[in-house]
């Protein structure tokens, strides 16, 4: 799937892969992360989404990452 090219560097559609790994690291902290890969409040495949810059945490009130601007994650 990350090999889709959607996913290139040169899409423009990815956050940096700095960011990318944050966001990883952030879920893999959270309670709501199920099977190390799948967002319970979302149903979301954390490992794809999280390379989308348009993508955001679900978590209602308190997301842990958000939408990615040139000015940060
Ligand atoms: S996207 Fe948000 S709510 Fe879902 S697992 Fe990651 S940090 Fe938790």
């Amino acid at each position: 799937m990350l090999a889709a090219p959607m996913f290139a560097p040169e899409s423009g559609l990815c956050v940096p892969d700095d960011v990318y790994e944050m966001r990883l690291g952030l879920c893999r902290s959270c309670p709501k992360l199920i099977d190390g890969h799948t967002c319970a409040v979302c149903g979301c495949i954390i490992p794809i989404v999280a390379k989308l810059k348009d993508r955001g945490c679900p978590a209602p009130g308190a997301p842990r990452w958000t939408r990615y601007t040139d000015a940060g994650a």
